[in-house]
């Protein structure tokens, strides 16, 4: 083990760090009304095991939340620094979405397992909605929404393959929102428009499915921001000036949904476009993150960074100090619709986050070396790219609490919002599963289950 080297953690010489720190002050900022709103998403999960044993029998649960801040009450609520709960839940309002989906050993009539995950996905995001823009639009409609352009859903969807037979089918094989047929003529299998996420390549027949069970999660969420941005964007666009918008996570999707990263890439850009032409600043959107690889770096060097302070987090760095690549490899290529980067708060919290280009464009290039070794400047890794950076840094400054450190409260709010319940909730959602299924309720036993929503952040 000696000969062995490890990324080090040790920071002995911070020029590398020091020298790409910008005072918040010295960003531009574009011009836009200050934010009067924010809406902050996340999501839980578990599986749970209604019979043990061999074969077992298990569900998923997926419980997701959007919540809404009024911005001037809620900085009412917290002008102490301590949160007056009162005044707290007066300024929010809570949206929930939640679904059961099947694990392994239960079967729609007549499907085999992998063919009912996938019915039943198709049926959770298609009878998952919100009615707050009129009537109701769908997790669905917001899939149909990134394949096609803000307030103008795609009428079909093109899968690459068909997931039953693999064929990529002569035409391709179209799904419509209603769903579509394998064109393969010995195949014939039913495709539905969820398809598209590829959930169903992770899904065990007889062991856990906390993975597609994760992925469905994840773009659930997405889906759901995507719903309420498109919300406005359809009746009052010019309240996404005032908007906002923040994920649980990196702006990213990871696994077999990385392609709708694409999608998501290119509705933001045409959102952008939109907007502009219609005389709109574009809402502000972020991810932050609440742990992982890049939080447990900005963690480890924080100390260098002043507060108020931002770091640019330029690939060659990436590569060499937090993931331990080569300095020119392509970080980010294949998920991300957002840049990260680490910022000290005005409190001296740190935060990790991603936004998007604006107006448009891959939040993450391939470094280009020069002959000297250093690397040609890329546009990507301009802070000009980022003309939100500077107005969502300052608003999240101020959705601050002392109450929650290296948090912000709308953040907070929302984990809590969609918190599946631990501990003995977790044996009421077995026992639920259990009557449901008409399985005998007697096998109850809290060791026996492993809570499972820790799982989900391992996998970022
Ligand atoms: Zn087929």
């Amino acid at each position: 083990m000696e000969r062995w080297e490890t990324p080090s953690l040790e920071v002995s010489e911070p020029k590398h760090i020091t020298d790409r720190l910008t005072s918040i002050t010295s960003l531009s900022r574009d011009q836009r009304p200050d934010p009067t709103f924010t809406i902050a998403f996340d999501g839980s999960n578990q599986e749970v095991e209604a019979r043990a044993g061999y074969p077992s029998v298990r569900v998923g649960y997926m419980q997701i939340a959007g919540v809404y801040v009024n911005i001037a009450q809620f900085l009412n609520a917290n002008r102490s620094g301590l949160v007056n709960a009162r005044e707290l839940e007066k300024s929010q309002i809570t949206q929930t979405v939640n679904s059961v989906l099947p694990g392994s050993n239960v079967h729609l009539k007549g499907l085999k397992g992998k063919e009912t995950w996938r019915a039943e996905l198709n049926r959770s995001f298609g009878e998952s909605s919100i009615t707050d823009f009129g009537s109701a639009f769908t997790l669905t409609d917001a899939l149909m929404t990134i394949h096609g352009a803000p307030g103008n859903p795609a009428g079909q969807l093109v899968l690459s393959k068909c997931p039953n037979c693999g064929s990529a089918g002569t035409p391709q094989q179209i799904v419509t929102v209603t769903g579509g047929v394998c064109t393969e003529p010995l195949c014939s299998t039913t495709l539905y428009p969820t398809d598209i996420l590829r959930t169903y390549e992770d899904f065990s027949e007889d062991g856990e499915n906390i993975r597609p069970l994760n992925v469905a999660m994840n773009m659930a969420e997405r889906l759901l921001l995507i719903s309420y941005i498109d919300g406005f964007y359809r009746v009052q666009p010019q309240m996404l000036s005032q908007g906002l918008f923040i994920t649980d996570g990196p702006l990213a999707v990871y696994g077999p949904s990385a392609p709708m990263k694409s999608r998501f890439l290119a509705y933001w850009n045409n959102l952008c476009i939109d907007l502009e032409a219609k005389g709109i600043s574009v809402p502000l959107l972020v991810g932050i993150e609440k742990n992982g690889q890049f939080v447990d770096h900005a963690n480890v060097i924080q100390e260098h960074i002043p507060d108020g302070h931002v770091m640019m987090l330029d690939t060659p760095y990436i590569n060499t100090y937090i993931v331990n690549k080569e300095a020119d490899h392509h970080y980010g290529k294949d998920e991300f619709y957002g840049r990260r980067f680490i910022y000290k708060t005005t409190t001296g919290e740190v935060l990790v986050l991603s936004v998007p280009r604006v107006p448009g464009g891959p939040p993450y290039e391939k470094p280009r070396p020069k002959a000297n070794g250093e690397f040609f400047p890329l546009v990507s890794e301009s802070f000009d790219s980022y003309p939100t950076l500077r107005a969502t840094l300052e608003i999240l400054d101020q959705l601050q609490t002392r109450l929650y450190p290296n948090a912000v409260i709308p953040v907070a709010l929302a984990h809590s919002a969609s918190s599946l319940p631990l501990g003995t909730g977790h044996s009421v959602l077995t026992l639920l599963a259990q009557r449901s299924l008409g399985m005998p309720e007697n096998s109850i036993s809290l060791s026996r289950f492993k809570p499972h929503n820790h799982g989900r952040r391992n996998s970022r």
